[in-house]
């Protein structure tokens, strides 16, 4: 059949396609625990539930404005005054269906065919393919995990030109777990400030998942605040990834233009998540800060079980729900039937030997690496280690 020549330009993501192969292995009756995908195990905080229950019941049926109701887009700058001294007005915010619809609408209102985009290596499957998809050109630029896969002042400012018109980064990162602290942040704002073309979208969708102290935004260092476009959403501080809502912090121009994207792709995103997200923003963040003890302590435990297996190298996450263990020391090697060639190779023989599935760092740029959740319960992550353990100590 023939479809669009488009569709060739991006790939589809690694993390669903191990989700689907998992999800097939367990309609044949196999017990496969998932370690692959991105969600937290939570339900949604009652309060927040109750206010959806609420908006159904009050009717926030209709269309909605396509940037985002009013209070909602107040309630953004509320959350942004109160957990990161940002002080931005509603002209400044635009609310869409979840963050990777807000990142697409930065990519599209920023980049034009040609456009230089800078990813530091490790980084969300997403941001090169939307770049793509958006005819720009992706500059993927490696980290160190001596740095625990930061990009330095120094590595930015050999990479970055008068070309660059985007650069895109996570903290708290997924896939490696990596915390910038303020300081760090401070050096790389120091290069972009001489780089007056180049926008830095900063996603911080994992911000309430930190586990070594106070998030920071690059969008606090005032000389870059009209450049600096801040990605934000609910899925993850608030588990409510089917809700979809993301949002984005920029200067008006940049909304106005995902404004006008927005209004011919989807329109305002769903009403009755919209009024809980007014709720989710606005009211007591004890609810998110217990789900990331929890994931605190599933961290602790994984880390016990890494190293007591030998060959893992990794660094300690400081956020986020992954761990992002570098496996070159299992390439090469056979457990008698399969031979270990890459770590799409290391991925695949953990879900067909170990029932247990986690994703490719090649999926991610780092392909000396793979991604493991622990957004799971406690019991499936001991039960799922105990397999991969098994299964890692039979190559030889
Ligand atoms: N940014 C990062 C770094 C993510 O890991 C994800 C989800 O996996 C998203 C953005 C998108 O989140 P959502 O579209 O569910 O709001």
């Amino acid at each position: 059949m023939q479809l669009s020549s488009r569709l060739q330009l991006f790939n589809e993501p690694e993390t669903l396609k191990m989700a689907k192969l998992g999800r097939e292995l367990r309609a044949k009756g196999i017990d496969v625990i998932d370690l692959s995908l991105g969600e937290p195990d939570f339900d949604t905080p009652e309060h927040i539930k109750e206010a959806a229950k609420k908006a159904i019941d009050e009717n926030y049926s209709h269309y909605t404005p396509v940037a985002g109701y009013p209070e909602l887009r107040e309630a953004v700058c509320t959350k942004l005054k109160r957990d990161n001294n940002l002080s931005y007005k509603p002209e400044n915010i635009i609310a869409s269906t979840g963050a990777k619809h807000s990142l697409a609408n930065a990519v599209f209102a920023t980049v034009s065919k040609g456009d230089e985009v800078i990813i530091p290596t490790p980084y969300w499957v997403t941001y090169s393919e939307i770049v793509k998809l958006g005819e720009g050109v992706v500059k993927l630029v490696p980290t160190s995990i001596k740095n625990k896969y930061k990009i330095t002042p120094e590595e930015l400012q050999a990479a970055i030109s008068d070309k660059t018109r985007l650069f895109i980064f996570s903290s708290p990162c997924n896939p490696s777990g990596s915390v910038y602290s303020k300081a760090e942040l401070e050096g790389l704002a120091k290069v972009f400030a001489k780089y007056p073309n180049c926008y830095i979208l900063s996603d911080e969708i994992y911000e309430y998942i930190n586990f070594v102290g106070k998030h920071e935004s690059i969008a606090q260092f005032e000389e870059l605040k009209d450049r600096v476009i801040v990605l934000n959403g609910l899925s993850k501080g608030f588990a409510m990834t089917g809700y979809r809502l993301g949002y984005l912090a920029a200067h008006p121009d940049v909304i106005k233009a995902c404004e006008k994207l927005q209004g011919q792709f989807t329109s305002g995103t769903n009403s009755i998540t919209q009024r809980a997200a007014i709720t989710a923003l606005t009211t007591d963040l004890k609810p998110s800060f217990e789900m990331t003890k929890e994931f605190e302590r599933r961290k602790k435990r994984v880390i016990e079980l890494m190293k007591a297996i030998p060959g893992l190298t990794f660094p300690e996450p400081d956020g986020a729900f992954y761990v992002f263990p570098t496996v070159t020391a299992f390439f090469g090697k056979s457990d008698g039937e399969e031979t270990i060639k890459d770590a799409d190779d290391l991925c695949m023989y953990l879900l067909n030997k170990a029932h247990v599935s986690t994703v490719t760092g090649r999926a991610f740029g780092e392909p000396t690496a793979i991604r493991i959740s622990f957004a799971n319960s406690m019991e499936k992550i001991e039960e799922a280690w105990k397999r991969i353990t098994a299964a890692l100590a039979k190559l030889k």
